[in-house]
């Protein structure tokens, strides 16, 4: 008997790298996807409870209440806010709306697994610089790799998964060699937990009075002076909602009407709107929660430093350690000891920070003579 032929896929597909997601082990402690710990507030769950009760309507697909409020604290009109589903949606949104086949999309390595993924997904190719020897963007050499045929650059900020930071100087002046037809998405996802003087090195202040602080940079500002930056933030990290999928970006409203465009109809669900809309209710509360995760950021850095590692000074709530080949089995040894981290190939491992008892687990494996020997430090 022959075998019905096969449905046809695009056989560029089956060279794709799947998106690998953070393990979840049940009972051990899962520092491997950057999410918040604590659950959502109280409020913020009663917003979806109610939302619940009219999950038999359509969600506005246009988010018209979450879309005022976010371009009401950003100062900007709600043409200049688009909504997605997560903003890892947008980035997919934003390469399928700027690139035609074999245009190309800039973005340093390593950096967010998606940007590759979406970028051949939309049949565009991917241009990844590799990042410098402190782990941060070397924007030079990214501004050097933009060609005629570049579309969009993402500048990953702080930079997913090894944490470095770059100022706000570095960012004008990486502006200023970029044409501006060629896109600059500044992803912001984990911007609520960066802190003046986490840039790399310690910046002079700007010379631009438009730019109060060179450290942290005001991405709003910034995208209201250059029509091509859109910023990208999410409510999936700081505001602790991964599980309900909503973010939104911020820019130009040429940009964010092509956005709209490619947007998948009804993607953010009606109790993603309402969730994001308590949250900012509550925002004060839950950006409080980001100041205990930037304190045991340091005193997480500052035990593995003294154990003998070298550790990316970062501005998210993740630690990055370069443990390059060793990567894998560091990884592994720490399952073994009940916490979940996550290793990228042969370059290093991310390590969330979670709540001190969690970090805790975490130092006792790292501090211990296995992961000392594994780690040749
Ligand atoms: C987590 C993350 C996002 C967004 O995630 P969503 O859950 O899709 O909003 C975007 N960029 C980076 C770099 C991230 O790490």
């Amino acid at each position: 008997m022959t075998e019905p032929a096969l449905p046809r896929t695009r056989p560029d597909l089956d060279a794709l790298p799947p998106y690998v997601p953070g393990r979840t082990v049940p009972g051990a402690v899962k520092l491997a996807s950057n999410e918040t710990t604590a659950g959502p507030l109280p409020s913020v769950a009663r917003a979806i409870a109610d939302a619940a009760a009219t999950a038999n309507r359509y969600p506005d697909s246009g988010a018209a209440a979450l879309t005022a409020r976010l371009a009401a604290r950003a100062g900007v009109l709600p043409e200049n806010v688009a909504v997605g589903c997560g903003s890892v949606s947008l980035c997919q949104q934003l390469v399928q709306a700027t690139c035609d086949p074999g245009d190309e999309v800039v973005f340093a390595w390593r950096s967010f697994e998606a940007y590759p993924i979406v970028t051949q997904v939309a049949l565009a190719s991917p241009v990844p610089v590799p990042l410098d020897a402190d782990d941060a963007h070397d924007l030079d050499a990214m501004a050097a790799a933009v060609t005629d045929r570049t579309r969009v650059v993402f500048v990953c900020n702080p930079n997913n998964p090894t944490g470095t930071f770059v100022g706000a100087q570095a960012i004008e002046e990486f502006l200023a060699k970029i044409p501006p037809h060629v896109v600059v998405a500044l992803d912001e996802a984990y911007i609520e937990y960066a802190r003046p003087g986490d840039g790399r090195t310690d910046l002079p202040r700007a010379a631009d009075p438009a730019l109060p602080d060179a450290a942290v940079p005001d991405s709003l500002a910034i995208a209201r002076r250059h029509p091509n930056v859109i910023v990208l933030r999410t409510f999936s990290k700081a505001y602790g909602l991964a599980g309900v999928r909503v973010g939104y970006g911020i820019g130009h409203t040429s940009l964010i009407g092509a956005l709209r465009k490619v947007f998948v109809p009804f993607s953010v669900s009606t109790l993603a709107q309402a969730a994001a809309v308590a949250c900012l209710d509550a925002e004060e509360e839950l950006l409080e929660r980001t100041e205990a995760v930037v304190a045991e950021r340091a005193r997480m850095a500052a035990a593995l430093t003294d154990a003998g590692y070298r550790v990316a000074p970062s501005a998210a709530n993740f630690l990055w350690l370069p443990l390059g080949a060793r990567s894998a089995e560091y990884a592994d040894r720490s399952a073994d000891a009940q916490v979940i981290i996550r290793p990228y190939g042969d370059d290093g491992v991310r390590i969330t920070v979670g709540t001190p008892e969690e970090n805790d687990a975490f130092l006792a494996f790292a501090t211990g003579a296995e992961a000392l020997r594994i780690a040749g430090v």
